[in-house]
């Protein structure tokens, strides 16, 4: 190829810096020689804004079991979740908090030293007969504690970090994957790391709605990446929608502080999650609290000029407590909605939060190319984190299980890919590696036509928000589709303004955009075949769950064209590890 490219080989590449990409280089780096790349400085990475806590069943304050654990993340994810993955991460995550203490990580303490632990939306205590007490915390900062001491472990441990590196194509061999073309936002290069195995921890994609709680890096480049060389983006139609966003702003309040004994209000000052969960009301899962509080919204009892948004209660805990447990919270109602929250509700409504699904894995982290008719592995791959589906999470994600998920599968993801790359030979890279991912840079480093991010982005996250949210239909999402297509289209015309090669950050958004549009399509075709309402996904003209038909995961690839969406289906892994299923039941609570 006629540019200049720096080659660099490494035995283990981890793609993403945040809780998963950490923790596997973190593992990784014990055995062999190990490199992540990141956009963003790893501290930046949105696990940073994690914050009411990590489940584990450590019982510290009351009974708890592993295996009610994973009862309550099988029911949660509606039956959808693999449960051999399901037992492995809820049997794992004990000792994976004690290895956390062990790196430094302050959890916050109960009076006689032992790890605080706070209740969180659909933990329950012997199979779902009551709220427990699951939630290991460091006040609510939890993610913030997690990430700074990974990253200090994997610095100690010699891991070679290129941050503000960003991951243009993946590169593969006769089905092996190999590495990773990546461009310097510093200053422009490009470098090519070769490697005998490629963890993808590249976090979610809930950028792609207008009202959402994520980091600008969210933007779903690693299923965009992985698509487009053939693999697929399993359950993609699973959104969550976190019941507690700032109203107008979108900035997560934690489930913690429902936790703590908050409690959601109509405009009539109902508790209305009475009616709706009456077992564990405020602290039913997030597609339950989402739905019901939209549906308040519907129905006119919404709170406000608008009647368009509902209030959290937490001033009744007292301000001692909420300086203590909730400091951050007390912040971020100040500060975005004006609201002191010692004193007064703080005005929410649901915000486009977690990716459910993602690049599919064994409960070993290992990529799976698959259909109905099987499963095979793909050699060198690995992915763990937001962006991967090993699947625990299923159609709807639990609380604090997300931060769990990391550490599990991010450990195992290092463990797994380490073991690979000391067992296995390079495999070398094909002529002209990495001229996909140099030609769609190319394309848009000298795009001079028409079209700028903004309007794009814009109609991109309103079509979203509006036609792909939390209530859908047929007919809402054929328009979404139609609208996709036109603005894949404005990208062919499109205009990127700087032309630097230092923090060009105008084509950086580009390349992004690109890939939030692909993901975009790929996640309303999988929503539009999908005619059950399952977890997240509601569909107003299928209203209820279709076991018969739809008890498998999705996969959605790409045609032979790179850019259109098919799907197809995959089999749940009903079968857990040591213990019997649990067989799909109606999900009440
Ligand atoms: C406000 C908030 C609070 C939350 N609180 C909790 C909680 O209390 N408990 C819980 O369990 N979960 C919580 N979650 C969810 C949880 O924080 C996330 O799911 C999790 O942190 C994702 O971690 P990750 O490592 O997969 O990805 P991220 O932390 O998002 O990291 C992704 C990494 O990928 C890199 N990357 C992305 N694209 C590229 C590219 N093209 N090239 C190179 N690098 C790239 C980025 O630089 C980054 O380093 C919360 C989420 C939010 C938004």
């Amino acid at each position: 190829m006629s540019v200049k490219v720096e080659y660099h080989k490494f035995d283990v590449v981890v793609v993403g810096a945040g809780g998963a990409g950490l923790n596997a280089a973190q593992v990784a780096s014990q055995h062999v020689k190990t490199a992540v790349v990141s956009e963003v400085y790893p501290t930046r990475s949105h696990t940073i804004s994690a914050q009411g806590g990590i489940s584990a069943s450590l019982g510290n304050l009351e009974e708890d079991h592993w295996h009610w654990h994973m009862f309550d993340t099988v029911k949660g994810s509606d039956y959808l979740a693999d449960q051999d993955a399901a037992e492995y991460m809820t049997r794992r995550a004990p000792e994976m908090i004690i290895a956390l203490e062990h790196i430094g990580l302050p959890f916050s303490r109960t009076p006689d030293g032992k790890i605080a632990q706070r209740p969180f939306g659909g933990h329950t205590a012997e199979f779902g007969k009551r709220p427990v007490k699951r939630a290991c915390y460091a006040a609510d900062r939890t993610g913030h504690a997690m990430l700074q001491n990974l990253y200090e472990k994997s610095v100690e441990q010699g891991t070679h970090f290129y941050s503000e590196f960003y991951a243009l194509e993946l590169l593969v061999n006769n089905g092996t994957v190999n590495g990773v073309l990546c461009y310097d936002i510093q200053n422009g290069e490009f470098h090519i790391f070769h490697a005998k195995a490629i963890v993808f921890a590249t976090g979610g994609n809930c950028r792609i709605y207008q009202t959402n709680s994520n980091a600008h890096i969210n933007t779903g480049d690693g299923l965009a990446l992985a698509m487009r060389k053939g693999f697929s983006w399993s359950d993609a139609e699973f959104f969550q929608f976190h019941p507690t966003g700032i109203y107008g702003a979108g900035n997560l309040i934690t489930e913690g502080v429902r936790g703590e004994g908050g409690i959601l209000l109509n405009k009539d000052g109902e508790r209305f999650m009475e009616r709706y969960a009456p077992t564990i009301k405020d602290l039913a899962p997030r597609d339950i609290v989402s739905r019901s509080m939209m549906k308040e919204i519907l129905d006119g009892r919404g709170v406000g000029p608008k009647a368009d948004h509902i209030l959290l209660k937490i001033d009744h805990i007292g301000i001692e407590a909420i300086l203590e447990k909730l400091p951050g919270i007390h912040e971020l109602s100040l500060v975005f909605a004006g609201a002191d929250c010692t004193k007064e509700p703080i005005p929410v409504v649901p915000t486009a939060h977690y990716q459910n699904g993602g690049i599919p894995t064994g409960y070993l982290t290992q990529v799976i190319k698959g259909n109905m008719d099987g499963e095979e592995y793909v050699p060198g791959f690995f992915a763990a984190g937001e962006c991967a589906s090993a699947s625990v999470h299923g159609a709807n994600r639990l609380g604090t299980n997300s931060l769990l998920d990391l550490v599990v599968f991010g450990r195992t993801a290092g463990e797994q890919a380490a073991k690979f790359a000391q067992e296995n030979p390079f495999v070398e890279l094909v002529e002209d590696a990495g001229k996909e991912g140099l030609a769609t840079l190319n394309k848009f480093a000298n795009a001079n036509g028409t079209n700028t991010f903004g309007p794009v982005w814009e109609e991109l996250t309103r079509i979203m928000q509006t036609n792909v949210g939390v209530f859908r239909t047929e007919e809402l999402m054929v328009e979404a589709l139609e609208v996709l297509d036109k603005l894949e289209a404005k990208m062919d015309d499109f205009r990127v303004v700087d032309k630097s090669s230092v923090y060009n950050l105008d084509l950086i958004e580009a390349l992004e955009l690109n890939n939030m549009i692909l993901v975009a399509k790929a996640a309303t075709k999988a929503a539009l075949a999908r005619k059950e309402s399952r977890g997240g996904h509601y569909r107003d003209d299928y209203p209820d769950r279709d076991d018969a038909n739809f008890l498998k995961h999705t996969e959605v690839y790409l045609e032979e064209d790179g850019k259109t969406p098919r799907v197809d289906y995959r089999k749940v892994r009903m079968q857990p590890l040591t213990v019997e299923p649990f067989p799909p039941k109606a999900r009440v609570y």
